[in-house]
C-alpha cells in the first residue's frame, strides 16, 4: 500500500507537467490552454463555457502581437509567461495582479471590439512596479498612454483620448493623464514615458523628477497644457 502511495506521489508532478503543455478541460466550464510563440507563453484559462472562441482567439492574438513589443521597449526583463483568466465571477472590466490578468466575459459580450483592454493590462505586467513605486495615476496614465500608442484597434472599440476641459487635472489618471503624457512628449521630452516608466520601476519617483524630465513642475506643465492642449 505504502509503495503504491509513493508511486502515485512520484507520478503526480509528471501528470501536471504533461498537461501544462496542452489543452485541459477539468469540467464543462473550465478550459485551459498553454500557447507558446516566439519565446513567450500564454496560459489561457476560460471559466465561462459560453465565451466565444473568436474572442478567446482575439485576446490571445493581441497578447502575442503587443506583449513582446512592450517588453522590448520598456522592460526587457519582464516575465515571458503570462496567465489570462476569463472569469464570470469577476465583475470589473479586467484586472492585473503579478503576471495574471482576469477578464470579465460579460464586458466582452457587450464590447467585443475592446481587445486593447489587453494592451492596457499587459503593460501593467511590463511595469512590474511593485509597492511604493509612485502615484497610481502615473501607473494608469502610462498604461493608457501605451494603449493609445500600441493598441491594435482602438478606433473600432470607440476608444480615444478625450478632449481637454478645465475641470480636468493631471492626476485624473487613465486617458486624461495619458493625453497629458502625449503632449509632454510632443512639447518637452520625446522619451518622457520611457524614462518615467523606468523611474517608477526603480522606485525613484519624486516631484523633482518632473522638473528633471521636463524643466517644469506638474502644476506649471498643466497650466501650459491647458492653455494650448493640441496634440
Ligand atoms: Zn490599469
Amino acid at each position: 500500500m505504502k509503495t503504491i502511495i509513493i508511486l502515485l506521489l512520484l507520478a503526480l508532478p509528471a501528470f501536471i507537467f504533461a498537461h501544462s503543455k496542452k489543452s485541459v478541460t477539468d469540467n464543462a466550464s473550465v478550459h485551459a490552454d498553454t500557447i507558446n510563440q516566439s519565446g513567450y507563453t500564454l496560459i489561457f484559462i476560460n471559466k465561462e463555457a459560453g465565451f466565444s472562441t473568436d474572442l478567446s482567439q482575439k485576446l490571445q492574438e493581441t497578447f502575442f502581437q503587443v506583449y513582446p513589443v512592450l517588453c522590448k521597449k520598456y522592460n526587457p526583463g519582464s516575465t515571458r509567461t503570462v496567465t489570462f483568466v476569463v472569469d464570470p465571477a469577476y465583475d470589473g472590466v479586467a484586472a492585473t495582479s503579478g503576471n495574471q490578468v482576469v477578464y470579465s466575459p460579460q464586458w466582452f459580450d457587450k464590447h467585443p471590439n475592446d481587445i486593447d483592454v489587453v494592451t492596457h493590462e499587459v503593460m501593467h505586467i511590463v511595469q512590474a512596479y511593485g509597492h511604493g513605486s509612485g502615484p497610481w495615476w502615473v501607473t494608469e496614465g502610462i498604461a493608457d498612454y501605451v494603449r493609445f500608442r500600441f493598441g491594435l484597434d482602438n478606433a473600432k472599440a470607440g476608444w480615444s483620448l478625450p478632449d481637454v476641459t478645465e475641470n480636468q487635472n493631471y492626476d485624473n489618471s487613465y486617458r486624461i493623464t495619458a493625453r497629458f503624457f502625449v503632449w509632454i512628449e510632443q512639447n518637452k521630452n520625446k522619451k518622457f514615458v520611457e524614462k518615467m516608466d523606468k523611474i517608477m520601476r526603480d522606485h525613484k519617483y519624486s516631484d523633482e523628477v518632473w522638473v528633471k524630465l521636463t524643466g517644469k513642475t506638474t502644476a506649471e506643465l498643466w497650466e501650459e497644457y491647458q492653455a494650448n492642449p493640441t496634440i
